[in-house]
Formats: structure tokens, C-alpha cells, sequence
């Protein structure tokens, strides 16, 4: 096999890890049974390969994918023996690409004829997503996809020199159990994991300023996480002069990068912006690389072009190759982009996209200060029964309008969804009122780009908001 300069130079980042990170990395992997290093060490080298073998790799995965669905999952065995096929008489991607598509109504609708019946559905784990366009799904994952998913991630960041055992600065939503943690077990535990979290739900300029600190103490490698986070505090250190050493990259994902947002990132961090294209269905869909240019990985996810739409932005269709617990193939989750046959002259050889059309979410600001990221509001519906779909829209800084479309379920269920979605509203800011208006509605009208929104704001969240970044992009 001929060794390229950037598959050596990988591997070169690795020997040099941090010893003392790397030791703790891979004490808490252990601790928590996450053979993540090793996944990583098996697919650093894959974006390398000769695009042949890339192709060929991808096919032999889809392969096992298609065998395991056929036999395992009820869905699929029900649509392969509708086509009066057998899964191994798929022998290329021109076969592949005359199977059906799997749409989030079909989803919706089959739910757990979807899921693998050869394990145990408690070994599963139920996740939601509001995906791009509303209508929130349920999905599973396993253990194993969420350690490839990790391990895909930690490759994305060896992109810019980042080394495993380097701190990286996350900037992820919090959960319960993170805010349940004492201040003292929140520290060592992002300490020994190498991963501190920044919470995008607590990000008004107080928090911002503490992040500043932060960064100074824990001296972080990379960010990784919500790109109008990390945006919106990459202005705030821009409009104080200030701005952070060390950083070797940032990464941005979730949300689309726009033009400003990356230019304000690239000046306050002095480091490349990454954009990566993932969503909670089908993690790790793609990475931008050091020369700008957004490569497939195309050893966890094939993407295709929805051909039967018209002329511009085409919807993509996924097929997560790492997902066999609830196996998605040729999902299309309605973000739209470009493939292209062109290659790239880092010497990765996974195939190259661009996205046009995905996801954004506004960051609302409150009474007192409080910046919370769109994603707060999404999750208080996830798992909702009878409700087929929402959107909480800040018309003023006290107040949220949130309409909901009944569906199918249970009336108490969602009655009781929505009390408990204003009290959490409510206890945002304590102390000032936040008024919480509840429309039923038969449908929510679409943005002028043609897209769902679940949360949006009319108020101003501070320099280089979503809604600034997007007017001028
Ligand atoms: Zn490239």
C-alpha cells in the first residue's frame, strides 16, 4: 500500500499525544467501556486509501448493512421480499439506488417494525431529533454507534493537528444530570475526559466572560459544538479586542456555518473554522478539510442525490453504515446540497459534497441577560405524544408564542407536555415574568428558504446572532 504524507503525517500526531491526557483519555474510555481509541486507531488511516478502494470499502459495508437488515430487521425483510429481491442481488450502487426511499412519515409510521429484533430492545437506546424540516422522530443507537460516532468525531479533529488526550472545548447543550452535578464532580470529570462542556443554554455575556476564564485555565486545543455558540462567542471576545492562543481548529457543527459566523471564529481563536455536517439520526455525515472542502465520510454514511427532484439543491439521501440498530437507508432528512465527482488535493480521497440548505436554530435572549440556544426549546418537545409538530417563537424579550399541531396520541399527554415546556420557559429567568402563548394551529408556515423552523426569535441575541449572520451570507 502506498503510504500518502497525510496518512503518515496522522499517525506521526499520534505518537506525540499528550502523555499525561492521553493516559487520562484512555483510563476513562476503560472506565466507561469505550473502546473508542481503538475504533479510531482502525479508521484514521480510511480517508487515505486510493478512491478505489475507498468505493470499494463503502460497498462492502453496504453490503453487510443490506444482509443484516434483510435478516433482522422486520421493515426491510417485509420491502425486500415486496421487490422480489434478495439483498445480495444489490451488486452496485446503480441497484442500491432503485431501492425505495425511507422517508420520517414512513418512520413514523413503522417506528419498531424499524428496529433490529435479533437484541434486546432494552439494550437500545431511544434518541429524538427534530431533524431539518419538523416533526420530531424517534430513533435508536447502540452502544457500539455512539463509540464510532465518538471515534469519527475525534478523526474529523485530527484534521487540524489535534492530538487524543488534548483538551477540547465542547459547546453542547447541558442535560439533567450534568446540572445535577456538585461543581466539584463537573471538573474533574471534563477534566479526566478531555472534553469541557460549554452550555449554549446559559450564554448571555456574563457566562461569556466566565468561558474567557475558562479557556485560560484549561487551555484547550480545539471547540467543537453549536456553530452560533461558538460564534456568538467568538464575537464577544472580538468586541473586547481579546482573543485566545493555542487553538489548533475549530470545529463547527448542528448548525450551518455561515460566512460572518466563520470569519469572526477565525480571527478570535487565530485558527481554521471546520464546518461539519452531522445530525442526531445520522451522526458524522461529513467534514470540511484543511483545504476548505467538505469530504463525505464515506466509511460511516453513503450520500446520494435525491434524482427524482428538479433542477438546483438537490434533498441527500443517507444511508448510516454504523446504525444497525435501527438501520437508516437512503433516508432523505430534506437537507439539500451538491455531490461532486471532483477530488481534492489534501490527499483525502472520500468524496466531496456541499450542503446548501440545513438547519438553524435562533439563540433567544431573555430578561436579565440569559442567552439560551434554540436547541433548550426543541428538546422540551421531544418524546411529546400527539404532538405532530411545533415552533416557539420569541416575539419580544418576555415573551414566547409556542403553536403546536395536534397529531395522533394522547390529549393528556400532550396537554401535559405543554405545561411542563412553560414551566421550564418560566423558571429561565427567575423572577421576571415570561409570557408563554399556546396556539393550536392546523400547520406553521415555512421560512422564505423553504425550511422548518422550531424556534425562532425577533429579538437581537447580541453580535453575530443567527439572524444577523444569515441576512448578510
Ligand atoms: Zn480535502
Amino acid at each position: 500500500m502506498v503510504e500518502h504524507k497525510n496518512s503518515r503525517a496522522v499517525r506521526r500526531a499520534r505518537d506525540r499525544g499528550p502523555f499525561f491526557g492521553r493516559l487520562l483519555l484512555d483510563l476513562t474510555c476503560r472506565l466507561r467501556r469505550f473502546d473508542t481509541l481503538q475504533v479510531l486507531e482502525k479508521i484514521e488511516e480510511a480517508p487515505f486509501l486510493s478512491p478505489e478502494q475507498v468505493r470499494e470499502n463503502q460497498f462492502k459495508k453496504l453490503s453487510a448493512l443490506l444482509g443484516h437488515a434483510e435478516a433482522h430487521v422486520p421493515y426491510y425483510r417485509a420491502l425486500f421480499r415486496s421487490l422480489g429481491i434478495r439483498s445480495q442481488d444489490i451488486r452496485n450502487m446503480d441497484d442500491f439506488a432503485k431501492l425505495p426511499i425511507l422517508t420520517k412519515d414512513i418512520i413514523r409510521e413503522k417506528q419498531t417494525e424499524l428496529v433490529r429484533e435479533d437484541v434486546p430492545l432494552a439494550t437500545l437506546k431511544p434518541h429524538f431529533s427534530g431533524g431539518s424540516t419538523g416533526v420530531p422522530l424517534k430513533f435508536y443507537r447502540s452502544r457500539g454507534y455512539m463509540v464510532a460516532s465518538d471515534a469519527g468525531s475525534y478523526r474529523n479533529l485530527e484534521q487540524c493537528g489535534w492530538r487524543p488526550g488534548e483538551m477540547i472545548a465542547f459547546f453542547w447543550g447541558g442535560n439533567d444530570k450534568l446540572y445535577a452535578m456538585s461543581r466539584w464532580e463537573f471538573e474533574v470529570r471534563q477534566f479526566i475526559r478531555r472534553t469541557y462542556q460549554f452550555d449554549p443554554f446559559h450564554s448571555g455575556e456574563a457566562e461569556m466572560a466566565g468561558w474567557a476564564e475558562r479557556f485560560r485555565k484549561i487551555r484547550p486545543r480545539v471547540i467543537l459544538g453549536y456553530a452560533s455558540t461558538i460564534a456568538r462567542f467568538a464575537a464577544f471576545l472580538d468586541s473586547r479586542g481579546q482573543s485566545l492562543d493555542g487553538i489548533k481548529g475549530a470545529f463547527t457543527t448542528a448548525e450551518k456555518l455561515y460566512r460572518p459566523q466563520r470569519e469572526v471564529i477565525e480571527r478570535a481563536f487565530g485558527c481554521k473554522a471546520f464546518d461539519c455536517y452531522g445530525s442526531s439520526e445520522v451522526q458524522n455525515i461529513a467534514a470540511e478539510c484543511a483545504e476548505g472542502r467538505m469530504h463525505v465520510n464515506a466509511d460511516y454514511v453513503v450520500v446520494e442525490e435525491d434524482q427524482a427532484t428538479g433542477d438546483g439543491p438537490r434533498p441527500f439521501l443517507l444511508t448510516s453504515l454504523w446504525n444497525w440498530s435501527m438501520p437508516f437507508i437512503r433516508y432523505r432528512n430534506e437537507d439539500c446540497g451538491y455531490l461532486s465527482p471532483e477530488s481534492c488535493s489534501c490527499g483525502n480521497h472520500f468524496p466531496l459534497m456541499r450542503l446548501e440548505i440545513a438547519r438553524t436554530s435562533d439563540n433567544f435572549l431573555f430578561p436579565g441577560g440569559r442567552v439560551v440556544h434554540g436547541e433548550f426549546f426543541t428538546h422540551l418537545m421531544y418524546g411529546g405524544d400527539g404532538i405532530a409538530n411545533f415552533q416557539f417563537h420569541q416575539t419580544a424579550l418576555d415573551e414566547i408564542i409556542l403553536s403546536i399541531v395536534p397529531g395522533p396520541g394522547n390529549t393528556e399527554e400532550r396537554q401535559k407536555k405543554i405545561r411542563d415546556a412553560i414551566r421550564q420557559i418560566q423558571s429561565i429567568c427567575p423572577g421576571q415574568a415570561v409570557r408563554v402563548e399556546v396556539r393550536e394551529v392546523d400547520m406553521i408556515p415555512l421560512s422564505s428558504a423553504g425550511k422548518h423552523r422550531f424556534t425562532r426569535s425577533d429579538v437581537p441575541s447580541g453580535s453575530a446572532s443567527t439572524t444577523v449572520a444569515e441576512m448578510s451570507s
